[in-house]
């Protein structure tokens, strides 16, 4: 067998992606390799066909017991026989799964990297030739990144000690060259063969909207894709829990998921977004690195994340399976507020220096300004991503917000002089400043009961925007602060003129701001945009009839549902609609295993919908 027939019989695919050849060779040929993906990029059979085609074991590193059950739920699924050996095992699992890797049973055994100084597990493996060593999400090993785990640092070490130093392979999504070399230089890499490919992931569409209500806009974007499942991403606990319920209250299957709940909690919660039973997940950046899940077809950002590499990863999430998938972010000032108080308070560290504490915080906050940047842009969103991460690519991508609505610069001189004169003639009235939505509604000239009580329906400039939607009204407010003529004070939120206000109010400066060239998005009632999500399958009812099929045989098999088949697999067999098994074998994502253990139950399914149609 070679590592063509080992793509397609046991993963069904018949080429491979971008990198995951060179990586293989090299392994193969017996070369170290630093592989860099995306997620999603296709990494994990970059060591499992080397792991079916060497003699020897291979071992595989990973930080987190879900993401091992998961592969190796998906590995047995698709013929290969693996296993795992960490904490979760009962004493008898453990003890069974050590004898059977001593009788060479496996081909592929994921361990915790706890595991890899315990004097057992180095004496098991000494009557067995180990090939390779795979250190997945290998970024854990620099203390640069964001998932530091100490246990990584065993790795290298864990590898001297074994009778013969095995081939060692780290893969990682994160990019940046600083956590590369540590990789490389923690993990002792030996001249490893170093493939950074394409950060770019074209089935993903980006978006950023800026909602004057999030929640609402939350509900609705949901609402408008109930059949799909998605991520959303907050940035506090209390935010999770204020959007989880707003969705639960209306009859949305969704869970949540923090560092503030229990294990079994969260351990439930993300076994049920799994499995489908909920589908829509809102979470804390603490749900990440333990999702496989290739069914996301949104990520949600409730909050901007602190920097585009965050981001990055978390958006990242959505459209593993390569079908098309939307990434978009609500957006408010408030969010670079937020940010920049917790970088300015963060830095709790003992072990730092004042000194080390400075340039931390100044990274930090260069990588905010890059993250802001995104949401500011009237550029190619993810041109402007891919420049972030050192990859050229061209003006327009037309699969973003930017490309698809492009924004103009606008001037709003008017406008904004309209908006400080408010905020001054509310505090000439009252004598204190008030928050941000009390003079919107001013502006706005709802004549609530509130602004009535004031007497703010007297000013001159009650209801001069009314013209403007609620939300055009927040960023022209939000644009004001960014560019310095408003200021948010932190203590009471209330918003203040800054010296700089005189110019527009008194001296003719000009504003200007992007405004997007179509009506806003995010209107109701049909105007919607067709998402590329929604793009017309090949044929949606025979593609609900197989989603309703698989559904049924995870339940039956008590595994998630995308560990069977793909959509992109499944939107594959309903364009093909395969009549006979060999005409199964050829839908992509199909090995021999799944085709022996699924093909009729699928082949009876789509000629019973074939038969249906005439
Ligand atoms: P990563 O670990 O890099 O985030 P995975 O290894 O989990 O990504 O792969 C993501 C998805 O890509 C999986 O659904 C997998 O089946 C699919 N995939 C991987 N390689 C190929 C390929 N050569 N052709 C088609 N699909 C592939
Ligand atoms: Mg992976």
């Amino acid at each position: 067998m070679d590592k063509y027939d080992a793509l397609k019989q046991y993963f069904g695919h018949t080429q491979f992606r971008p990198g995951q050849e060179r990586l293989i060779d090299a392994i193969l040929s017996g070369r170290d390799v630093l592989g860099v993906m995306p997620t999603g990029g296709g990494k994990s059979v970059c060591y499992q066909i080397p792991a079916l085609l060497l003699p020897g074991l291979t071992l595989v590193v990973s930080p987190l017991i879900s993401l091992m059950k998961d592969q190796v739920s998906a590995l047995r699924e698709n013929g290969v026989s693996a296993a795992l050996l960490n904490s979760s095992l009962s004493p008898e699992d453990f003890q069974r799964t050590a004898r059977e890797i001593g009788r060479g049973v496996y081909r592929l055994v994921y361990v915790a990297p706890e595991r890899l100084d315990d004097p057992r597990f180095l004496a098991l493996l000494r009557g067995r030739a180990v090939s390779l060593l795979a250190v997945d999400e290998a970024h854990c090993i620099s203390q640069w990144g964001q998932d530091f785990r100490p246990s990584y640092l065993k790795i290298a070490d864990f590898a001297r000690r074994l009778p013969r130093r095995p081939v060692v392979a780290a893969f990682t999504a994160t990019a940046t060259r600083q956590v590369r070399e540590d990789i490389a230089a923690r993990l002792e890499l030996r001249d490893p063969e170093c493939l950074v490919t394409g950060f770019d992931r074209p089935n993903l569409y980006f978006a950023v909207r800026r909602p004057a209500d999030k929640t609402a806009a939350a509900l609705q974007f949901v609402r408008e894709r109930r059949d799909k499942s998605g991520v959303i991403y907050c940035a506090t606990r209390a935010k999770v829990e204020q959007v989880c319920a707003a969705l639960q209250r209306s009859g949305i299957p969704a869970t949540r998921y923090h560092a503030g709940l229990e294990d079994e909690e969260r351990r439930a919660n993300q076994t049920a977004f799994q499995l489908d039973q909920s589908p829509v997940m809102v979470a804390t950046n603490a749900f990440g690195m333990g999702i496989d899940k290739s069914n996301i077809s949104y990520v949600l950002h409730y909050n901007m994340p602190k920097s585009l590499e965050a981001y990055y990863q978390e958006a990242g999430r959505a459209g593993r399976d390569g079908a098309p998938a939307e990434c978009v972010l609500l957006f408010s000032q408030g969010d670079v507020r937020t940010a920049r108080y917790l970088i300015d308070s963060g830095g709790e560290n003992e072990d730092l220096t004042e000194e080390e504490r400075e340039l931390i915080r100044r990274r930090d906050l260069a990588r905010l300004d890059a993250m802001v940047g995104l949401c500011k842009t009237s550029g190619c969103l993810r041109r402007y991503l891919l420049d972030y991460f050192g990859q050229a690519s061209p003006e327009r991508c037309g699969n973003c917000g930017n490309c698809r609505a492009p924004a103009v610069e606008t001037d709003v001189t008017r406008e904004a002089q309209m908006v400080l004169s408010c905020v001054k003639r509310v505090r000439d009235r009252l004598g204190y400043y008030v928050g941000p939505a009390l003079v919107i509604r001013v502006l706005r000239g709802g004549g609530d009961r509130r602004v009535r009580e004031l007497g703010l329906d007297e000013l001159s400039t009650y209801g001069l925007l009314r013209a403007l939607s609620r939300d055009r009204v927040q960023a022209l407010v939000d644009h004001l602060e960014q560019e310095g003529f408003l200021t948010v004070e932190r203590a009471h939120g209330t918003l203040r003129l800054t010296q700089r206000a005189g110019e527009v109010l008194f001296h003719g400066e000009r504003v200007t701001m992007l405004c997007p060239a179509a009506p806003p998005e995010g209107g109701t009632k049909g105007r919607r945009r067709r998402a590329p999500a929604a793009q017309a399958a090949p044929d949606d009812g025979l593609l609900s009839a197989l989603k309703a099929l698989r559904v049924r045989l995870a339940r039956e098999a008590g595994i998630p549902a995308y560990i069977i088949f793909s959509n992109a697999t499944l939107a594959d067999m309903a364009a093909k609609r395969p009549r006979t098994p060999e005409e199964f074998q050829n839908v992509s994502g199909v090995g021999q295993v799944k085709a022996a253990r699924y093909g009729q139950v699928f082949l009876e399914e789509i000629a019973s919908y074939i038969g249906g149609e005439t």
